[in-house]
């Protein structure tokens, strides 16, 4: 993190009072991780603080220490609307453009208090006072701990935050493994192991805790996948009636995507999943190398994120936007057959 950025979100710290910290629309690991482990560590620090997200959070993340004070925007709108109302410093993490917040955008638009910024993801809008931005960071958690360790934090990391932090990492690096992954995030976690997070216990609490529905759906997705070898490219789709068949909740087709960018070849990976009530069809986008699905998801899907790993939406059904991306298909097989 640059000086100056730090040196803004040292001052804004110190004449704050109550503190809003916000995570994205669809809350995934990181985004929940992290802002429970910014919130904890202010909180212990003499801070008063308030997480809130747009929309409810997936159920394997339920088990997180603090996370059943956590206010959801869908759930009880007023009850967000005044604690952003009385906030006057608004932490915004692991998302950069405040349409990400859905219909919380407005609430946060309203609000005076200034912004402070971390997040990894691609092409930060410029709204917040202090923007701590890192592309090449594994993930927002990871950031939080750099950032407690600029505050001369590290001996203050409690068993509860570092359980939130560990989280935030490893979710977002699917275990450790995918290319944002550095010396340096195995440097952090391994202080957040001296901390008290036990790393074992997480990876059973988020990955071993599958419902039967999930598992079925899973085989589901399976049947439904395609693989366009000209392309190297394979893709899920999951039907509203699929995914009610099979009692469908929040988080059950996390990773599924995945299973398609590992078949043999392939380099890019979409998972298609139909949202009747929202009228839209969500768009999970991967990718190996050097194809950036960031663009492909800001140029063709209303969306965007990183390199290896965006999402999107299109307004139409499920067949139709499966049509629309097959024949936008033809236009990258020069760059998919070339990707490195
Ligand atoms: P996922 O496919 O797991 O929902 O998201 C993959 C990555 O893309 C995450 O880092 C997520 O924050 C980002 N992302 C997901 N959906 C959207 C979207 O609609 N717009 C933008 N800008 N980013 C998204
Ligand atoms: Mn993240």
């Amino acid at each position: 993190m640059n000086k100056d950025t730090l040196d803004t979100i040292i001052k804004l710290l110190d004449r704050s009072g109550p503190i809003v910290i916000v995570g994205h629309k669809n809350p995934d690991g990181d985004a929940i991780g992290s802002s429970l482990g910014l919130s904890l560590f202010l909180r212990n620090r003499g801070h008063q603080t308030q997480v809130v997200m747009p929309n409810d959070f997936p159920e394997f993340l339920k088990w997180l220490p603090d996370c059943s004070n956590i206010q959801c925007y869908d759930r009880n709108p007023g009850e967000v609307r005044n604690s952003i109302e009385q906030a006057n410093l608004i932490f915004v993490l692991d998302f950069n453009a405040l349409e990400r917040t859905g219909d919380l955008e407005e609430e946060l638009r309203r609000s005076e208090a200034p912004f402070v910024m971390i997040d990894h993801h691609q092409q930060p809008d410029d709204f917040a006072a202090a923007t701590y931005s890192d592309v090449s960071m594994s993930s927002t958690s990871e950031m939080v701990y750099h950032l407690i360790e600029a505050l001369d934090g590290v001996k203050e990391i409690s068993t509860d935050m570092s359980t939130n932090l560990y989280t935030g990492i490893m979710t977002d690096t699917g275990s450790f493994r995918f290319p944002a992954t550095t010396a340096t995030t195995h440097r952090v976690i391994a202080k957040l192991i001296e901390a008290g997070a036990n790393g074992s216990e997480i990876h059973e609490q988020i990955y071993d805790t599958n419902s039967p529905d999930k598992i079925k759906l899973l085989g589901v997705a399976l049947k439904n996948l395609e693989i366009l070898p000209d392309f190297r490219t394979a893709y899920i789709s999951l039907s509203q009636k699929e995914l009610d068949s099979n009692n469908f909740r929040k988080g059950d087709t996390e990773g599924f995507v995945n299973y398609a960018l590992s078949v043999q070849g392939v380099i890019f990976a979409v998972i298609f999943i139909e949202n009747k009530q929202e009228g839209i069809t969500k768009i999970s986008f991967r990718s190996k190398g050097s194809f950036s699905v960031n663009e492909f998801a800001r140029s063709h899907f209303n969306g965007g994120g990183h390199t290896n790993a965006a999402g999107g939406r299109s307004n139409k059904g499920l067949r139709a936007t499966i049509n629309e991306f097959i024949s936008i298909l033809p236009h990258y097989k020069n760059a998919l057959i070339h990707a490195s």
